[in-house]
């Protein structure tokens, strides 16, 4: 490296940093679709090239033309060769906008062909060049070439207006079909100005959603690596919102089942939010397609069960019936029923209901001194940890009090003060007082199902009550890396206009970053063991997992939890028809990576999903994190 001259270099050994560094190179194509503000740039001058001992002059005036057309580009590609990739900031939505295209693509085209290039340097010609293509060769040549053509095929039948008799290069673009105004929808989508339409073309369709292995922690495509079929990649699914957006080939709209049955398979797992190069968020557009497809319909069964599962489970709670319908569904008949009314997969068994729920468990243990000292954290109880684990909860709470925090709950009961926010919350409503005490909750079952009035209904109770806590410092730790995710991303997307959802979205804290970040110099205890795992695909996506990697590393927990989705994500794996993709998911990496770990490994997995897929799959019991330690601080 020092005999070619270069001033500084770095080897980097570091798998994780290498894996950095490479998604760079790989994501280059989709990332240059951005421009640094957040805009979108578009192909169309990608790839022309210049004899190298021209670069330098012809880059200068191919910035000088950019500026004299109001246009902005970042060039990126094989310098050596001469040959520029750019992403420009063409308008294209516009008649103005695709003018200006039309110009300065007549004006780059004679700028390359001065400094002796070429017009494509290591791609096709494609319609983009074809008409410009007499300008390169002269009109002599391309009419050698039309006879050429003409002659092997005469009725024009292979790539019929790409090379010669050329359609214009600014006929058919792919968004003269899209809506000119923003469709009304449910998220606030703040990375695109609100628009539905300018999210769903996001999508540059450099298929890396196709890809059939998973570097590292990666997540995207699990549906498509489950069945190879196009429709069930991101870009296959972004492919059909764009038609039915644009409304030729798919006519009806929010209603379409090829749409709808498309986005059947995909796993919520958002996946493509983090490791798609331009950020496709399809969990988000699945949400709220179904938000609109279902709009003033009855549902699927599942959308019920399981949508609402913390109203069912709350219920359950109240009447203190979980010993009972633990015991009804472990007849087989009718468990099989309660199957079939509830639209889920027969193959899946029906998780036992903890007899005690967490927060009952809370009320009755010796409340803590509240002036204990060390910094005050609010533990969230979400329904998993609540009705279905309170396993993990005692255990975060064990945890977090030996690293010297005072763990607190959120409120349950309304406090009488002025309405803020959006102005549709009721802080002293009686109905609310008599339906007795309430309870938080991230929306996120409401929110996969496409049930987003609701969502936005539980979310704005949800800031009520939680007022009180936002006017603390306190942190709000979560235990579900699901809800997690869904209150540090979906809540401020379906609650824009509340400044309270912002409020709340911010003090979201894992479990790992609220240790790292208000106990700093509290020592886990050493537990020495290898793990195996899940990294649960919200974690991944939305929150990352760099503290949690610390926090093992200081309690010599050694090896690499998989990447990949677990497959049941939530409601999906319980939903009938799923069971084979689901089932095929969990086989990809987790299965297999538990099955080769080591016989002394802790099998850790955060998310309540991936540890029932475990369990149901493997016959394995997975841990949060929080029980491994909790575990290894021993008997308070
Ligand atoms: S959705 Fe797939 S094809 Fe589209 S930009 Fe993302 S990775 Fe590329
Ligand atoms: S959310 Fe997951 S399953 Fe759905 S398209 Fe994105 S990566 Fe694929």
């Amino acid at each position: 490296v020092r005999a070619a001259g270069v001033v500084d270099a770095l080897v980097v050994t570091d798998p994780a940093a290498r894996r950095a560094l490479w998604r760079i190179r790989e994501d280059a194509s989709g990332t240059a679709t951005r421009m640094p503000d957040g805009t979108e740039a578009w192909p169309g001058w990608e790839d022309c090239a210049v004899p190298p001992a021209r670069l330098g002059a012809y880059l200068r005036e191919f910035r000088t033309l950019l500026t004299a057309h109001g246009l902005r580009g970042t060039p990126y590609g094989h310098f050596g060769d001469g040959c520029i990739h750019v992403r420009v900031d063409f308008d294209l939505l516009t008649a103005a906008g695709v003018g200006r295209f039309r110009r300065f693509s007549e004006e780059l085209a004679d700028l390359v062909v001065a400094h002796g290039g070429s017009l494509s340097g290591e791609h096709g010609d494609g319609q983009a060049r074809a008409e410009l293509l007499p300008r390169m060769y002269g009109a002599e040549t391309v009419a050698l070439f039309e006879r050429a053509k003409t002659l092997w095929d005469p009725d024009d039948l292979l790539n019929p207006g790409m090379l010669v008799r050329p359609a214009p290069l600014d006929a058919d673009l792919r968004f003269a079909v899209l809506p000119r105004e923003p469709v009304p929808v449910a998220f606030g989508y703040p990375a695109d100005g609100g628009d539905f339409t300018a999210a769903v073309r996001r999508c540059v369709g450099v298929a890396k959603c196709r890809t059939t292995e998973t570097p590292g922690a990666a997540v995207m495509c699990p549906s498509f690596r489950a069945t190879g079929q196009e429709e069930h990649s991101t870009r296959g699914r972004a492919r059909l919102l764009h038609e039915m957006l644009a409304g030729e080939v798919i006519t009806d709209g929010w209603r379409s089942t090829e749409v709808r049955d498309a986005l059947d398979l995909c796993l919520s797992c958002k996946g493509c939010r983090s490791d798609c190069p331009v950020g496709v968020d399809m969990a988000t557009y699945k949400a709220e397609f179904l938000h609109h497809h279902y709009a003033g319909r009855r549902r699927p069964a599942a959308h019920y069960a399981l949508g609402r599962l913390p109203l069912w489970l709350r219920w359950t709670a109240r009447t203190r019936t979980a010993p009972a319908l633990n015991a009804l569904v472990a007849l087989r008949p009718l468990a099989a029923a309660a199957r079939r009314l509830a639209g889920l997969a027969p193959e899946r068994a029906i998780p036992p209901l903890a007899r005690q729920p967490f927060t009952r468990w809370w009320r009755r243990r010796p409340q803590p001194d509240p002036d204990s000292g060390g910094d005050l954290v609010v533990l969230w109880p979400d329904t998993f940890t609540e009705h279905l684990a309170p396993t993990v909860g005692r255990a975060a709470v064990r945890v977090l009090e030996a690293a010297g925090l005072r763990v607190a709950l959120p409120p349950t009961r309304h406090l009488d003060r002025p309405p803020v926010g959006d102005g549709r919350s009721r802080l002293l409503n009686p109905v609310a007082l008599l339906r007795g005490r309430g309870q938080v909750c991230c929306g996120l079952t409401y929110v996969s199902t496409g049930q987003l009035d609701r969502a936005r209904a539980v979310l704005r109770r949800t800031l009520d009550l939680m007022e009180p806590v936002l006017d603390t410092a306190a942190p709000v730790v979560v235990l579900e890396p699901s809800c997690a995710a869904a209150l540090r991303g979906d809540l401020p997307e379906l609650l824009p206009d509340d400044p309270r959802a912002r409020r709340l979205a911010d003090r979201v804290l894992t479990f790992a970053e609220t240790l790292e970040r208000h106990a700093p110099t509290w020592r886990p205890p050493r537990l020495d063991r290898p793990v195996t795992g899940q990294t649960h695909c919200h974690q991944h996506a939305v929150l990352g997992d760099a503290a949690d990697r610390r926090l093992r590393a200081a309690a010599a927990l050694t090896g690499e939890l998989s990447g990949g989705c677990c497959g049941l994500a939530g409601n999906f794996g319980f939903e009938k028809g799923h069971w084979e993709v689901s089932a095929a998911c969990a086989e990809e990496q987790l299965l297999p990576s538990v099955r080769a770990a080591p016989e002394d490994a802790l099998l850790l997995a955060d998310g309540y999903s991936c540890r029932t897929q475990l369990e149901q799959l493997a016959g394995v019991r997975g841990r949060h994190l929080a029980e491994v330690l909790a575990e290894g601080l021993g008997e308070p």
